[in-house]
């Protein structure tokens, strides 16, 4: 008959202690009891990512009125939650203090810039565009074939571009002002 092996009382009672530390309560600071994630009771807003081609979904947090965090989207089949370091860092991009608020401009024959309002500037594009177009807008060509389009300006797009808005800019510039010439960087 085999004798049952049993441990010396000492390292029996280390193993009883141990057992008794993962079912006593643990104690935790007032501040630790009341934090709570940074994003809890913030509005999820669906967006992707504004820096290349591929597209990845985000979600991005709002609450009272300001972006608070942005993560990558796990419902998106594209990047299931996943961004590279650029994508994560997409949250700086928003409210970064370095980002320009207005425009530099040199009027034509000046040697100096002058710093001029966003909306000024698109005051001065809206109103540059449609002169262009009234001043080279061709309806028909010589041998009479309409053709309804401008060859006086073109637009090249930047990656930042999401598929909507370059949706739209395919939408206006091409089918409601007759621009020929459309590109994006993206594609180049
Ligand atoms: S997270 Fe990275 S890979 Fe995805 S769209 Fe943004 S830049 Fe491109």
């Amino acid at each position: 008959m085999t004798e049952q092996y049993k441990a010396p009382q000492v390292i029996q009672n280390v193993f009883q202690q141990l057992l008794q530390v993962g079912s006593r309560k643990q104690p935790f600071s007032k501040e630790s009891t009341e934090k709570v994630a940074r994003i809890r009771d913030a509005k999820i807003v669906k967006s992707v990512c504004p820096y290349c081609a591929v597209g990845c979904g985000l979600n991005v947090y709002v609450k009272d009125g300001r972006v608070i965090d942005i993560e990558g989207n796990p419902d998106s089949p594209i990047n299931q939650g996943t961004l590279c370091p650029k994508g994560s860092a997409t949250f700086q991009y928003t409210i970064n203090p370095s980002r320009l608020t207005h425009v530099l401009y040199r009027a034509p024959y000046s040697d100096h810039w002058e710093t001029r309002s966003l909306d000024w500037a698109m005051e001065q594009i809206a109103h540059r565009v449609k002169q262009t177009r009234e001043e080279t807008f061709v309806e028909r060509l010589e041998d009479g074939q309409e053709v309804n389009h401008t060859l006086g300006m073109a637009s090249l797009g930047g990656a930042t571009l999401d598929v909507e808005e370059n949706y739209l800019i395919k939408k206006l510039l091409g089918g409601g002002l007759g621009i020929v010439s459309i590109e994006n960087q993206a594609r180049i």
